[in-house]
């Protein structure tokens, strides 16, 4: 498929501060940008002869964003517990994922990576902001992931979940490999790839390992970690350090940072206003606080405060709009209000945060459909059953577009999906290999 392109028929969403749908659309792509869209009378009077694309009809949209994700839990699925059912969030910790991260090996990663950015993908995503661990291999993982990631073509903001959990060498190397794999990003600035320092959370980083983390960190590069995700940070942090996580984290360097906290449900009166600092986002991923049993963060606080909240999946599937469908309601239900929280601020998390951070990142204009935007783009099989316009975007999404099928998605003009078939990749073959590596790590996890 050639990355200039003329998509016509199509129903056009924009997104952006104000979502907009055209009715018979066109969108003309050029040299990995959209060059043009509108109307397509008006697209197709100055548009050249190039390659075109009948979508008869389809949804063509920005891809989708995910903010926060760990690919590495890929072959958990159908897993059985070698402990007794945990009780808690921290015996989910060591029973299941500090278990599972420990036994995998470089190939798991990078199956684990590419089986996730296939299924991306295939849901019209174009964008995974990834947080990594496997302490078992940790140099070069991220190299494996990338790999991964440029196989199937989208973008991928990387790093690497430095811990304590495995003493001073492995906090050491997991410090290294987040530098190495920042300077590998910075000397070959493909637009597809981008870094990030990765921190677990407070209960597992020490002061020591905190300072060496941020030593030689660029001030302009984000730190991904994760914050009050459970009371056990909290109560850790209390009683360690006498603060609560977050304030903690501020306080011994975080703070003027750009810093993407994930989760950040128990905090602390003061801490909400400590949230609302300049560089600042909030990681919300609703489905993955319910099956966790965690607790549900007050974004509708946040948002008054006007902190940024991006959604993400938290490795619960590469489908964001599923969480955008619970965040529809985990809010609500949790106020008891039906008025708690709007479509605007569904809106707001689902897709303004979730794109301004990712432009940031990559340096382009992500999330929207404009004129000189990244030709990031999906397409829905989706035939409305009732009037969709510029008004009701939101209500067809989360009750019917976001669960059509995704008929091909493009990121940077280059086709990475389309009709069932990911670009490059013999799904059923990934498929055989990642049982066999499942099945292998199963044994020895
Ligand atoms: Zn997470």
């Amino acid at each position: 498929m050639p990355s200039t392109l003329l998509f016509t028929n199509a129903t056009l969403v924009t997104l952006g501060a104000q979502p907009q749908v055209v009715h018979d659309a066109a969108c003309w792509i050029e040299n990995g940008q959209v060059r043009l869209f509108g109307p397509s009378r008006d697209v197709l009077e100055v548009a050249p002869p190039i390659a075109r694309l009948d979508l008869q009809g389809r949804v063509l949209m920005p891809g989708q964003i995910n903010a926060h994700d760990h690919l590495y839990s890929a072959f958990a699925r159908g897993i059985s517990m070698k402990d007794e059912p945990p009780q808690n969030f921290l015996q989910i910790l060591q029973r299941l994922w500090w278990r599972l991260d420990q036994a995998l090996q470089p190939e798991d990663v990078y199956l684990s990576g590419l089986l996730g950015f296939s299924e991306a993908v295939q849901r019209g995503v174009t964008t995974v902001i990834d947080h990594h661990a496997s302490p078992g291999c940790i140099e070069g993982s991220l190299d494996r992931l990338a790999e991964a990631s440029l196989q199937v073509g989208l973008r991928a903001c990387l790093c690497y979940e430095t811990t304590d959990r495995h003493g001073a060498q492995g906090a050491r190397q997991g410090v290294a490999e987040n530098l190495r794999f920042a300077n590998r990003c910075t000397s070959e600035r493909n637009g597809k790839l981008s870094p990030a320092m990765g921190l677990h959370a407070s209960i597992t980083v020490d002061p020591e390992t905190l300072q060496l983390a941020l030593k030689e960190w660029p001030a302009d590069i984000p730190v991904h970690v994760h914050v009050a995700e459970d009371r056990c940070d909290v109560d850790h942090s209390l009683e360690k350090y006498g603060k609560p996580p977050l304030q903690r984290l501020l306080d011994e360097g975080l703070r003027g940072r750009e810093v993407w906290a994930a989760h950040c449900i128990h905090l602390r009166p003061h801490e909400m206003e400590l949230l609302a600092q300049p560089g600042l986002t909030v990681m919300h991923n609703p489905r993955s606080n319910l099956n966790n049993a965690v607790g549900c963060a007050p974004v509708r606080k946040m948002l008054q405060m006007g902190i940024p909240v991006a959604l993400g999946t938290d490795g619960m599937s590469q489908d964001p709009a599923e969480d955008a469908r619970t965040l529809s309601v985990i809010h609500k239900h949790q106020a008891a209000d039906p008025q708690s929280f709007s479509y605007d601020d569904i809106y707001q998390v689902a897709f303004v945060h979730p794109a301004r951070l990712a432009s940031r990142r990559f340096g382009l204009q992500l999330g929207e459909i404009a004129c000189g935007a990244a030709a990031d783009l999906m397409v829905l099989d989706y035939d409305p059953p009732t009037p969709l316009h510029s008004g009701n975007f939101l209500g067809h999404w989360l009750f019917g577009l976001s669960m059509a099928p995704v008929w091909g998605t493009w990121v940077a003009g280059d086709c990475v999906f389309l009709k069932g078939q990911v670009a490059g990749i013999d799904s059923a073959h990934l498929k055989t290999r990642c049982r066999e590596a499942a099945e292998k790590l199963w044994e020895r996890w």
